[in-house]
């Protein structure tokens, strides 16, 4: 959103908790409280810096179907205020933020002679298709252009520590900063925009209640519920009679059919003819590389190299270095089982691969964040998070095994085996660390937190950017929708600072 207001009449400030380089005192702000099914401390998900998460992220990219904006009676909560087509423009100039190809995720503009879909009954089961991102780092790609531009000011190592507000509570006036060494101040601005991620989102909200207890955009209890994840689980196993032909677009590979080349990477995704007959929630396969499909491969040990591998990526010190290496050591069994599977899977040629289910999680009110007891450094509560999933999100998960189970078989191309068991859990269920929905996007204020247009419900000049404003999350990676949005707002503010009438801060 800097980067999009640079150049303009209007000043910026952009007020962030880290620095440019990584930096443990302040990473450890992101500590939170854990309940419920959520098994990934909060401070290793997300990354207090500049350019935050974008610093550690995979760079998968597609943007939200048109389907997951509908409502659909069969999912409590669904639907979004405006339909893909408002969306459409942004996310074809969020394509080129994140690096990324021509906005076209046609599987025919994809497809090549030795990449092709495999032949799966369509009403069932459909191809899709996912850019990957470098991955642009926001840090280093945009440092300079936010730097430079005279209209902008950049705060490092600032922390917003609540909101101010006139005493009604309707108008946000200013910011209140703290720094890890004791200095304290106060940014005003007409216009204030939270981009601080899903869960930093509603504690500042929560946090924010010197003028009403309750906090911010509180009014109808919604602040911080309806936290969406989406739920991860090696979930089948795909056998194929005539694998290595049939699998290529279902892998990382480099698509020529675009100048320059574009990375992109098949999925299989139940088409949503058949989630409506079935009264599903979406649901995708992965085709991760086999290496990646032991349970090793996601212990604690190998979890630790693969964080000090991105911070190495991303030229940081990995955050608790000293604690992740003597993590990898104690893990070292399985870190090396997982090396040499890496190392092997080049020379072994495959019929069966083990599929990742990323299933979508439905709006649930009592998935929610809420401070916590433990106070962070500056003595504010923490977050807490109560990850809660509900029947149909582990329903439509196991569901979708036996749909493609039976497309595959009725293609006469191979057949499928479950791991899920009567449960419906396999292996460890995973987080794709995506948190959305607590400050939830709804026309009517009594449903949702923020507008359409992304403003606190009840206050004048307060956004919010982030997929915390996601009503439903669909099955694909957050980011583009992300950056789609942070693009129309940017325009909603130059507009309203350009041409809207002034905010009444009195
Ligand atoms: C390992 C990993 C892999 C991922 N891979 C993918 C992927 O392949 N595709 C995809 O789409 N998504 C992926 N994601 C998710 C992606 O990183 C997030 O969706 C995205 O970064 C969220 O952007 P954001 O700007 O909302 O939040 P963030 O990127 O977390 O940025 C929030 C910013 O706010 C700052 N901040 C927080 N609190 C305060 C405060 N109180 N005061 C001042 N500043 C504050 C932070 O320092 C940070 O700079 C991945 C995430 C992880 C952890």
């Amino acid at each position: 959103m800097a980067r999009e207001l640079t150049g303009q009449a209007f000043k910026v400030c952009l007020i962030e908790s880290g620095g440019i380089r990584y930096d443990g005192r302040t990473q450890a702000l992101a500590r939170g409280e854990l309940a419920g099914d959520f098994g990934f401390p909060l401070d290793e998900t997300r990354v207090r810096g500049f350019g935050g998460t974008t610093a550690i992220w995979q760079g998968a990219c597609r943007p939200l179907d048109a389907f997951d904006f509908e409502p659909h009676d069969w999912v409590p909560f669904s639907g979004w205020p405006f339909g893909r087509s408002v969306l459409d423009p942004y996310y074809a100039r969020a394509q080129a933020v994140c690096e990324i190809g021509p906005p076209t995720y046609e599987l025919q503009d994809w497809e090549e002679s030795d990449a092709q879909r495999l032949p799966l009954d369509p009403r069932w089961i459909n191809t899709h298709v996912f850019q990957i991102s470098p991955p642009t780092r926001f840090a280093r790609a945009y440092r300079q252009a936010i730097f430079s531009a005279p209209n902008i000011t950049t705060l490092l190592y600032a922390n917003v520590l609540d909101i101010e507000t006139t005493d009604n509570a309707r108008v946000a006036t200013a910011v209140r900063i703290g720094t890890l060494s004791g200095t304290r101040f106060r940014v005003g601005a007409r216009f204030f925009v939270l981009a601080v991620g899903g869960v930093e989102a509603p504690r500042l909200l929560l946090a924010s209640n010197r003028q009403n207890a309750k906090g911010l955009g509180q009014e109808h209890d919604l602040v911080g519920r309806f936290f969406m994840d989406h739920p991860r689980l090696e979930s089948a196993v795909l056998h194929l009679d005539d694998a290595p032909a049939r699998m290529r677009l279902y892998s990382v590979h480099a698509s020529q059919r675009v100048a320059p080349p574009t990375a992109i990477e098949g999925f299989l995704s139940i088409a949503s003819e058949t989630l409506a007959k079935e009264r599903m929630v979406r649901c995708a396969f992965q085709v991760p590389p086999h290496w990646r499909s032991y349970p090793e491969f996601h212990s604690k040990g190998v979890m630790a190299l693969r964080q000090i591998g991105w911070a190495i990526r991303a030229r940081h010190i990995p955050y608790q270095w000293p604690h992740r290496l003597r993590t990898v050591l104690a893990g070292a069994r399985a870190v090396a089982l997982t090396g040499l599977r890496r190392l092997g899977e080049a020379r072994t040629s495959r019929a069966e691969f083990v599929l990742t289910a990323c299933g979508e999680q439905s709006p649930n009110p009592e998935s929610r964040v809420v401070l916590g007891s433990t106070r962070d450094q500056f003595g504010a509560p923490q977050a807490r998070l109560d990850w809660q999933l509900s029947e149909i999100d582990l329903r439509s998960i196991r569901r979708a095994n036996e749909i493609l189970a039976s497309a595959v078989e009725a293609a006469g191309i191979g057949h499928v085996t479950s791991l899920i068991d009567s449960n419906g859990k396999s292996r460890k269920l995973r987080s794709g660390f995506h948190h959305m929905g607590t400050t939830r996007m709804h026309r009517d204020p009594t449903q949702g937190v923020v507008d359409p247009d992304c403003r606190v419900f009840g206050m004048a000049n307060l956004f919010i950017a982030g997929s915390a404003t996601f009503p439903t999350g669909g099955y694909a990676n957050p980011t583009l929708t992300i950056i789609a949005l942070a693009l129309r707002l940017a325009d909603h503010i130059r507009d309203q600072l350009c041409n809207g009438p002034p905010v009444n801060i009195c």
